[in-house]
């Protein structure tokens, strides 16, 4: 793909960036610079340097970045091609002014206890366990059996949707609380009615609410990946974990760093992170769960296993399945179907670890925008509509797949519409 750097890219940073000179922010990753990595090892190479990659193009990578990550970039025998300062920017109590669509934490608690409230036969809050901070971990579990409500468990097939690995992908984490509120809206429609009735689905709309919080601290966007660990180093006393790097399959081997610095720091161990344990404990106390999709931004692509090997998945029904699902939900939202190691080796990740211990058929979605030009993770109040509405027809496609994917395979990519 053709990239061209123009004045549409100025406007577009000076929309969302934010530079902040006030406490707390993270004011040393000012940059965005594209940098050239031509080809899947180099974006590894670069991914191992503790840089986060945010758009791939064919001949070259967009990282936010600080000083320091372009010496370390220029050190290893990377080029800066180009390269956009933010301005400082916005202001409000939480999420800037025309944001205040986006819901954080005390918001996102006051939506699902809403939809409870309105819902309470088939509908039903758990706290699946506490961040590092000691949020909690919400989930909303639907199901139309009340026994089933009552124990968390069911034994019809289940479907899992979460957002919010990454603290700065604010979008991801509205599309599955709408998702949500959609099959509760709709539950009197006879598609509808008859996903939920024969399913048990759980969202848990932010995995990461420490970081969530604090990117948006203070009323401007800090840019912030990880979660709030502290990471315990004596000098620069840094935060953070990558909770996508941070799961127990091939944790370490690829595409993450072992710098506490870095923003694709892997942790301490597999699973040091309470985040990701909770998510851990839940699915493997969840063995009905067959589907399992991870909402990030950005880039409009649909990513399957493996993320942190080259190779294809070795089953041979696994392996269609994965691609067909891909290939149709493709068809809804226009996003990008790929095996998640076409871009770079990342290890660690949600999808890599539910396939290989549980067999799920585990997606990332990278949502909208495509890039940088779209508002890249701060893409405004407008983008939850259209991505939602696009996003719709994959995720009930799952949940009805969720009592034997490999149904996908006969079907076909040509499945028909569930909802317009
Ligand atoms: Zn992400």
């Amino acid at each position: 793909m053709k990239f061209t750097f123009g004045l549409g890219l100025f406007l577009s940073l000076f929309c969302w960036l934010a530079l902040s000179t006030t406490a707390g922010a993270s004011p040393d990753k000012t940059k965005f610079v594209s940098i050239n990595a031509i080809n899947r090892d180099a974006r590894t190479q670069l991914l191992e340097l503790g840089v986060s990659i945010e758009e791939v193009y064919s001949d070259r990578v967009w990282s936010l970045v600080s000083e320091d990550d372009i010496t370390r970039i220029k050190d290893a025998g990377f080029k800066i091609l180009s390269e956009a300062s933010s301005q400082v920017f916005l202001g409000s109590p939480r999420f800037p002014k025309k944001d205040d669509r986006y819901h954080d934490f005390s918001g996102m608690k006051s939506a699902l206890d809403d939809l409870h409230a309105k819902y309470p036969n088939i509908s039903r809050l758990q706290s699946i366990g506490k961040s590092w901070e000691g949020r909690d971990l919400i989930a909303l579990h639907i199901n139309t059996s009340a026994q089933d409500l009552e124990s968390g468990h069911s034994s019809k097939p289940g479907a899992v949707f979460m957002g919010a690995h990454h603290a700065r992908e604010h979008l991801s984490s509205e599309i599955p609380l709408m998702l949500g509120q959609f099959l509760l809206d709709h539950q009197r429609e006879q598609k509808i009615s008859t996903l939920l009735t024969s399913r048990d689905i759980w969202i848990i709309p932010i995995v990461n609410p420490d970081g969530a919080e604090f990117d948006i601290e203070g009323g401007f966007y800090h840019l912030w990946r990880k979660n709030r660990r502290e990471n315990g180093d004596a000098i620069l006393h840094t935060h953070g974990v990558d909770l996508n790097r941070n799961y127990g399959y091939g944790w370490g081997t690829g595409g993450s760093s072992k710098i506490p610095a870095m923003e694709t720091y892997m942790g301490p161990s597999a699973f040091s992170e309470p985040e990701t344990q909770a998510i851990r404990d839940f699915v493997n106390d969840h063995l009905n769960l067959k589907v399992l999709l991870s909402y990030h931004t950005y880039s409009e692509l649909i990513l399957y296993p493996w993320g942190g090997l080259k190779e294809e998945v070795s089953n041979i029904n696994d392996r269609d399945a994965f691609k067909t699902m891909a290939e149709t939900m493709a068809k809804w939202n226009q996003y990008k179907p790929e095996q998640s190691s076409a871009l770079y080796i990342a290890s660690g990740d949600t999808c890599d670890w539910a396939y290989a211990t549980h067999g799920i058929f585990a997606f990332t979605f990278e949502l909208s925008p495509k890039g940088m030009m779209g508002g890249g993770f701060y893409p405004g109040a407008n983008a939850i509509d259209s991505t939602f509405n696009a996003n719709l027809n994959p995720a009930l496609y799952l949940i009805d797949l969720a009592d034997d994917p490999y149904r996908s395979i006969h079907q076909g990519a040509g499945a028909s519409i569930w909802y317009k």
